[in-house]
């Protein structure tokens, strides 16, 4: 078992929402000053930025994580975390396919920056990426599975877009081994409201925008994988502990 410093949630400025101070490379800067081990970007339905983030990652000695955070049809927020770069690609590829194309009014909702390796602006998304994709809650969860990611419903204490909230509850279907949580503080009045949620492993992240709002120290994890491991096989112990291998709540 080795301790890891993660950050699980991150926005860049693909993200209609995000900063556009929030390329690949400030972040993985960032991430590196706080103090960060692991750090994962998860911009809204789609994993476009993620290639630079890994190039980014490498320079500043960060273990990157390629992620999404994908609208379910009911308006869940789900975060889907996956072993590699291709992995993440192929599944971002899939979603592409599922998801309602409007085109996004920049002046709205903000712009859509794709970044190259080099960490300059090379393109902008052109429909909106923040509006609900035609999956379901548990098509999207086995989507990702089937592309050897693991999902985990994103800030579950929020009132937009948590499971609690839109759900009303913790579905049993899907099986969820773990669940994000935005306010440590909330975590003890969550499992005495919903007790399933004992069974299941929490995270904390931050769910950044802005570059300061990146997590600092970040939440701490116990992956099995010896200390000096690689990234590819840290990437791994994580999936594995956020998709219930060796399951056990903590909350
Ligand atoms: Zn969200
Ligand atoms: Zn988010």
């Amino acid at each position: 078992m080795s301790a890891f410093r993660c950050d699980l949630h991150i926005h860049s400025c693909l993200s209609p929402c995000g900063d556009e101070e929030m390329t690949p490379g400030n972040i993985a800067g960032v991430a590196k000053l706080n103090g960060l081990d692991i750090a994962a970007l998860t911009d809204h339905n789609t994993t476009g930025n993620c290639a630079s983030f890994f190039a980014a990652c490498e320079t500043y000695g960060v273990i990157p994580v390629a992620g999404m955070e994908l609208t379910t049809s009911e308006d869940v927020h789900l975060l889907c975390f996956f072993p590699t770069l291709m992995d993440a690609t192929a599944f971002s590829a899939a979603v592409d396919d599922r998801r309602i194309k409007i085109k996004n009014k920049p002046e709205i909702f903000g712009r859509q920056l794709l970044i190259d390796l080099d960490d300059e602006p090379c393109g902008e998304e052109e429909f909106l990426l923040i509006n609900a994709t035609t999956l379901s809650l548990e098509e999207a969860a086995r989507l990702c599975r089937a592309h050897g990611g693991a999902a985990i419903p994103a800030h579950i204490d929020r009132e937009a877009n948590g499971m609690l909230s839109v759900l009303g509850g913790v579905p049993e279907e899907p099986d969820f081994s773990a669940v994000e949580v935005h306010d440590p503080g909330r975590i003890s009045d969550l499992a005495r409201e919903h007790p399933v949620l004992r069974k299941k492993r929490t995270i904390v992240s931050s769910d950044a925008h802005r570059l300061w709002e990146i997590a600092e120290p970040g939440f701490p994890l116990n992956l099995s994988c010896e200390s000096g491991a690689g990234a590819q096989q840290v990437r791994d112990a994580l999936i594995d502990y956020l998709s219930g291998q060796g399951r056990g709540g903590i909350i």
